[in-house]
């Protein structure tokens, strides 16, 4: 990973994705539902998939793609380049509250950008989707997530919250009295996802503190262009820990599992998120999840989906499932190789593409 994000230095990764599409991904695709293929099972029903079936999905797929080495842990963040690259985990996690976890699933590992989609279910809920609109914008920028040009393009604006840029001003925008107050709101938000009190790795806190200027004259220059008040440096702070937070693959299965059951947490049972408000979080993941190769994600998987730098990918499958995946190497983009390939693979076992549809 190059310090800017900004070359694609693993371009083979990209190749080695598509060409893996090519050769196994669409002969697993049903016609129709209720046949068995490619990985064993395949779901008939548009509705939560069955329990039996999922366990098998996930340990062929975890067991398919294993030997892929493509891709390099991120190591802008310094501490990131040390964790252990075969790590490799997937969950799934049913809207009637059924968990499955195959892998390494005791791992913890830094939430990162996974936690903008989180953050700015936060503002919609606090602050309303014109405020979103108007304040930061729900444009992909088709540049890579830490882009200082895609500022300058429109002058901070045309933005979106799942860019680093749109993401700083989403925890600027979120309201408290001091850095202490603003994180424990954003903290005790994602918990309610996860199910359960996540706390902040201080290790890569301390990694990404001491190594963040180019988020520092991101957060500067969307200042400057008046789109965060004189507190940036403070959601500059506040952003890097939130994406610090800790958390392990079923956590994010869960977190997933969430917006795919309308905001209500389906192991929990609690209501996280207004319903009406999930369709426009889903809108800008679509849009923008996985930075600038979003738009190839979407059209292989369908699934609104988001990545973060340590490794881990959440995606969903509305009214179905949510499905997380977590493996260190990262492709140019900064998405992980490996949990792009097995979130794929499983969806498409379990006909999770949302714009698939059979037929009358
Ligand atoms: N904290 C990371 C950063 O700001 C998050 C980036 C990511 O996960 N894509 O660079």
């Amino acid at each position: 990973m190059t310090q800017t994000m900004n070359q694609p230095l693993l371009a083979t990764a990209s190749l080695t994705l598509a060409a893996a599409f090519a050769l196994g991904f669409a002969a697993q695709r049903p016609d129709s539902g209720g046949v068995q293929a490619g990985l064993g099972y395949v779901s008939s029903a548009q509705d939560a998939p069955d329990v039996d079936g999922v366990d098998v999905v996930l340990d062929s797929a975890h067991s398919r793609f294993a030997g892929v080495k493509d891709g390099a842990n991120a190591d802008y963040i310094p501490v990131l380049a040390e964790v252990d690259s075969e790590l490799f985990a997937i969950a799934l996690v049913t809207v009637d509250g059924e968990v499955h976890v195959v892998g390494d699933g005791e791992a913890r590992f830094s939430i990162q950008s996974i936690s903008k989609v989180f953050s700015m279910a936060q503002v919609l809920s606090q602050l309303g989707p014109d405020a979103l609109l108007e304040g930061i914008g729900v444009d992909a920028t088709g540049r890579p997530f830490n882009s200082i040009i895609a500022i300058e393009e429109f002058q901070g604006r045309e933005m979106n919250p799942l860019v680093n840029a749109g993401a700083i001003t989403t925890t600027g925008m979120i309201p408290g009295a001091d850095a202490d107050a603003i994180f424990a709101s954003i903290l005790a938000n994602l918990s309610g996802y996860a199910g359960r009190e996540l706390d902040v790795d201080l290790a890569v806190c301390a990694s990404e503190l001491a190594s963040n200027q180019r988020n520092q004259a991101i957060g500067a220059l969307m200042h400057a262009y008046g789109l965060i008040d004189d507190h940036y440096e403070r959601a500059v702070e506040v952003y890097t820990r939130q994406c610090s937070v800790s958390v392990d693959t079923k956590d994010l299965a869960v977190m997933a599992g969430t917006l795919a059951n309308g905001g209500k947490n389906p192991v929990t049972k609690r209501q996280v998120l207004d319903p009406e408000l999930v369709p426009r979080v889903l809108a800008v993941m679509a849009t923008a999840g996985l930075y600038d190769d979003s738009g190839k994600w979407l059209f292989s998987s369908g699934l609104p989906a988001k990545s973060g730098v340590g490794g881990g990918i959440i995606a969903v499958s509305p009214g179905r499932f949510g499905i997380a995946a977590f493996s260190p190497r990262l492709d140019a983009a900064g998405n992980s190789v490996r949990a792009q390939l097995a979130i794929r693979a499983v969806s498409d076992a379990l006909d999770g593409n949302p714009y698939h549809v059979t037929p009358r």
